[in-house]
């Protein structure tokens, strides 16, 4: 009898329920995918003007030369430049586009942003700066106010070029350098360019007819105009307490700002197209005392205690204990409960030790996969997130007071199909009278005027519109950007990378030398990003100082490197392929249009594996992989 076919669980049953997700996911799979969306570039380029700039400060265009340019002046270039001064390496400029450090957090300060990692994890080097988080989850005002702790303590503003934005990246054989373009007039020469201008960086708008007819205001969450709104990343946005807003879109931004605009505003319409799934978060204050009394090293112990529980890695105890960890908790405890005896499973993978199926993917590879069929995994993966997303969805209703608004709120869909929320006053804001949810059912809107948005053959007439829709996903590394790279022999990485990506360790890509790719691409990643950036500039500053001692002037992947890393990529990620199939569209799954390159996918073998295999590779200081010239 296998798990969740004949078995009913009290309260729900499984084969209804997996139906359902099949429907509502059929639903909302559109022929044109990631197309649907469109570039914010012409008519659409005013949508990324920064709005908390100020005035725009000139300064004379820079020619230089300098051993490090690190782009990107959120946590991974901070990160670099701190792990590489650390290591002694202090000849570097950081360019931003943004007025100042932070990144995600510089552009995302719409009201009620936050982050709902836990700040004790999601903050990096607590223990080096000595920072204190107010809470147990950070908004976007304390975010800020850290990078500006982070940058202090390693003086990165004297490295850093402001309101720039690289044009081009070019490799000049001869030299032995990058020249590096800004639209400043800057051309700086540098030996090694580390690119960390993060992935979700470049905003989408939705391509839906009529969205440049609308004769209101508009913006992305992303630029929010506080001008127009009045209030600041808190709330109290009482320049909306005559206007008629619309938001598009029920991601994690809107999750965070729809509460505060429901407050400002006289009317509200959120128009949803898929419900995100909304946990408890419970937030507290810090208590001072807990982290004076943690000895020396406790971050990392609780972030790999955190990134292990959420990886499936037995742990003693549950350091963090919050809506993540009780999901994965959850999860695994279920499978461990349930594991028959070891020589039992032993037996069975003898079985097929000599299959040409274990030939194909390796050992270890072969084993975990047998083993998953075996212990039926996955039925009880699924029987686990089930009963999580029923209390999810029972939460809406004991919320909500109108039982088909409490309905339309609940997401149909397995819980990491979409990015999981965590908020305690989302659901509610459905309770007031001056908001009204537009359920479109999975279509999403379906025009606008030069009045308001359409939807169900309805105009609703608005003022305002604010586009909640998020950020490039899954298109072209330097439309993303928004600079070229061009390597040995005029290879792009446009070109390297349009068939698939190709890197070693993520961090490497053959044809670009002297070039460190930071991101979550063939590398390990995590919820927590900060994390997963602090082992890129930990590694990348590890390479840099090695070269330093054994006089290499020019570092690059091999080829067999390269290929090998690739291969062992494909073979992890081969785990989450039908997974993503039966999801919801997104961006997680490219929209439902799954032509999964598994190249194209994080390190399979999840954060805190790839996390010690670099580890591993670093304590031989062989710097395998890489071919060296002094
Ligand atoms: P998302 O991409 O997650 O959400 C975009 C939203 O726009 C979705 O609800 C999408 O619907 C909707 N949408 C797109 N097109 C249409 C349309 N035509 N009509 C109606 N709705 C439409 O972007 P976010 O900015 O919300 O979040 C991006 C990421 O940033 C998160 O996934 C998370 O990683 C991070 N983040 C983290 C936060 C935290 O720590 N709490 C807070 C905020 C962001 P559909 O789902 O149907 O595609």
């Amino acid at each position: 009898m296998s798990v969740g076919t004949q078995a009913k669980t009290p309260g729900f049953d499984p084969d209804t329920l997996r139906e359902k997700y099949r429907v509502e996911r059929d639903k909302r799979i559109r022929p044109d995918g990631n197309d649907q969306y469109v570039e914010v570039t012409g008519d659409f380029s005013h949508y990324v003007d920064d709005p908390y700039a100020g005035e725009d400060r000139e300064r004379a265009p820079v020619q230089s030369e300098v051993e490090v340019v690190i782009i990107g002046g959120g946590f991974g270039g901070m990160l670099a430049a701190a792990r590489l001064k650390e290591a002694g390496i202090s000849d570097m400029i950081l360019i931003e586009k943004g007025a100042g450090f932070g990144g995600t957090w510089y552009w995302n300060r719409y009201p009620g942003a936050s982050c709902d990692i836990e700040a004790y994890v999601y903050l990096p080097m607590l223990e080096e700066t000595g920072f204190i988080p107010r809470q147990k989850y950070t908004n976007a005002g304390e975010t800020l106010e850290y990078c500006e702790v982070l940058a202090s303590k390693y003086e990165l503003h004297q490295n850093a070029l402001f309101q720039t934005q690289v044009q081009n990246v070019a490799w000049d054989e001869g030299l032995c350098r990058w020249r590096v373009m800004t639209q400043r007039g800057d051309e700086i020469r540098a030996r090694f360019v580390i690119h960390s201008n993060g992935p979700l960086n470049r905003p989408k708008l939705p391509g839906i007819p009529g969205i440049d007819l609308f004769r209101g205001h508009t913006f992305h969450t992303s630029r929010w105009d506080y001008d127009y709104t009045g209030g600041d990343a808190f709330g109290g946005l009482e320049k909306l307490a005559d206007k008629r807003v619309a938001i598009i879109g029920t991601g994690a931004t809107a999750v965070q700002c729809v509460p505060h605009l429901a407050q400002g505003a006289r009317a509200l319409y959120v128009f949803q197209r898929t419900p995100s799934s909304i946990d408890v978060r419970n937030n507290r204050p810090t208590d001072p005392n807990w982290i004076s009394t943690q000895d020396p090293g406790w971050q990392a112990r609780r972030r790999t205690n955190f990134e292990s529980l959420m990886s499936g890695v037995p742990v003693k105890e549950d350091l963090v204990g919050d809506g993540w960890t009780e999901a994965f908790r959850d999860l695994f405890g279920r499978l461990r409960e349930q594991t028959p005896p070891r020589w039992r499973l032993a037996l069975w993978a003898l079985q097929g030790l000599f299959s040409s199926r274990r030939r194909e993917r390796g050992m270890k590879q072969y084993l975990i996969e047998r083993a998953m069929v075996y212990l039926n995994l996955p039925q009880k993966m699924e029987m686990a997130d089930f009963e999580k997303m029923e209390k999810v969805r029972t939460r809406a209703d004991s919320l909500v007071d109108d039982p088909s608004v409490a309905e339309s709120l609940k997401p149909y869909y397995r819980q990491f199909c979409k990015r999981p929320c965590f908020h305690d006053e989302y659901l509610q804001t459905f309770n007031r009278d001056n908001v009204t949810l537009v359920d479109t059912q999975g279509q999403g809107v379906e025009a606008f005027t030069e009045k308001g948005v359409v939807y169900g053959g309805r105009e609703y007439e608005v003022d305002c519109i604010i586009f909640a829709t998020g950020f490039e996903v899954g298109t072209d590394y330097s439309r993303r950007s928004g600079y070229g790279i061009v390597g040995v022999d005029g290879l792009t990485v446009s070109e390297k990378w349009q068939d698939g990506m190709a890197t070693f360790h993520g961090l490497h890509a053959r044809g670009f030398p002297n070039s460190f790719f930071f991101g979550p691409i063939q590398s390990g990643f995590t919820a927590t990003f900060t994390y997963a950036l602090d082992e890129n500039a930990i590694q990348t500053a590890y390479i840099l100082e090695q070269l330093n001692k054994r006089g290499i002037k020019r570092v690059e992947a091999s080829a067999a490197a390269e290929a090998a890393w690739v291969e062992k990529v494909i073979k992890k990620a081969r785990l989450t392929e039908g997974f993503q199939k039966s999801c919801t569209p997104g961006y997680y799954n490219n929209e439902g249009h799954v032509q999964f390159k598994p190249q194209n996918t994080f390190y399979g073998g999840g954060p805190i594996e790839f996390f010690k295999l670099m580890e591993k590779w670093r304590a031989k200081n062989r710097l395998e992989g890489l071919e060296l010239q002094r």
